[in-house]
């Protein structure tokens, strides 16, 4: 099939919910990914921050290739060993004492909520059940979700959303505060608000937040959806915060490239969720976890300290240029963002970067993201970094 065949086709037979680049892949191998003509991508995007290992990694095409021909689904009525020796795992490796494995990211939010919710009904009755989110943050797609997200633009067409969000106009203790009341159960934050434009919280902040809701018996949920699984340098980002959440979820990362999302609770939250209270058929497929485990084997002390050198490459080396069309560049790990200046074409400078063949990503109004697989060699940096310069700095 040509790339012209291949997009009528999908014109003609799917929802045009997307507005893809056009780009057809088709396969991929380490951080390099291949379009129908066999034409080579440096990938800066993983997807979306999805294929942790890139592609065709040796250990995960082995768990996925031994567990389908094992045993691919068991529904959540059986035991099976891929899901418990993941959830020892992300607990042993987190501080976290209890999981539940779910399929997306929004969905593992929307039992954030529900933990959050209950714990708050178990222990005061009803009528506190309001949950406070970030302005700027990205929680799903979901009609619960969508309500959690603290954007305008998300709040439009499918009402009525779900009650019970308020937004914290700024990402400090004077707008949490500004939103208290008796309703409240739970505040819920991205670390680094990812699709908000890569706007990492302020650490003093997010540990006067935890106290603050400490003292008031409310849950701290952090969303990890995309800053989780070594994205940021840490297997979660809370670790390089101080501090340990009530609950988060995570997903994007977990099970390089399987769709596979999950809700980790402290002590405190583990037990909320009981027997008939939460339920999925899908969540924790047996060869889901079993990719997530071999992305976890993978993901050791050593591989964090190349993740955290890598992203500091990658930033030191956009900075190094001063190009006139940056801003500045932030993050963690390797998530960054390059932040342009007001009044920048960025969707021109992107179409010029995916024209020399290098896959990114865009976050909030002015900025360009860069999600490589956490993999990523050298090379391939140096071969993603010289279209950027080329484009960044006009040549
Ligand atoms: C991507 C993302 C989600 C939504 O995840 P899906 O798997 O698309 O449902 C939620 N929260 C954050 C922070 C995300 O980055």
């Amino acid at each position: 099939m040509t790339f012209e065949e291949l997009k009528a086709l999908d014109h003609q037979y799917t929802m045009q919910t997307y507005g893809r680049f056009d780009v057809a892949l088709d396969h991929g191998e380490g951080s390099t990914l291949y379009d129908l003509e066999g034409q080579p991508y440096v990938d800066f995007a993983s997807g979306i921050g999805v294929a942790s290992l890139g592609y065709s990694h040796p250990a995960w095409v082995q768990a996925v290739e031994a567990q389908s021909k094992k045993l691919a689904h068991a529904s959540n009525l059986f035991y099976t060993e891929p899901y418990a020796k993941l959830a020892r795992q992300l607990c042993l490796r987190s501080g976290m004492s209890a999981a539940f494995f779910a399929n997306g990211g929004g969905e593992a939010n929307e039992g954030i909520i529900k933990l959050a919710r209950k714990y708050s009904f178990d222990k005061y009755g009803k009528g506190r059940a309001t949950i406070i989110t970030l302005h700027n943050s990205f929680h799903g797609r979901t009609i619960t979700t969508l309500q959690a997200t603290g954007q305008d633009v998300f709040h439009n067409y499918f009402f009525p959303f779900t009650e019970g969000f308020r937004y914290a106009e700024t990402p400090d203790m004077a707008g949490v505060q500004a939103q208290d009341g008796a309703d409240v159960c739970a505040v819920m934050i991205e670390l680094i608000q990812g699709e908000g434009g890569v706007l990492p919280l302020d650490k003093g902040f997010v540990q006067a937040l935890a106290d603050w809701c400490a003292s008031k018996d409310y849950l701290l949920l952090v969303d990890e959806v995309q800053t989780g699984i070594g994205r940021t340098g840490s297997l979660f980002c809370f670790q390089q915060y101080g501090i340990l959440p009530d609950a988060c979820t995570f997903a994007k990362g977990i099970a390089g490239g399987l769709p596979m999302a999950g809700v980790l609770a402290n002590e405190k939250c583990r037990n909320v969720l009981t027997p008939g209270t939460h339920a999925t058929t899908f969540g924790g497929n047996p060869v889901a976890a079993a990719a997530a485990l071999a992305v976890l084997d993978t993901l050791d002390d050593a591989m964090m300290a190349q993740i955290n050198e890598k992203g500091q490459y990658l930033m030191d080396t956009v900075r190094s240029w001063n190009a006139p069309c940056v801003e500045t560049v932030r993050g963690m790990g390797l998530m960054v963002g390059i932040v342009l200046k007001d009044g920048v074409d960025r969707s021109a400078l992107v179409s010029a970067v995916y024209d020399r063949h290098v896959l990114v990503l865009t976050a909030g109004p002015k900025t360009i993201r860069l999600l490589p697989p956490l993999v990523i060699t050298k090379e391939e940096m140096d071969t993603g970094l010289a279209a950027l310069h080329a484009v960044l700095c006009g040549e």
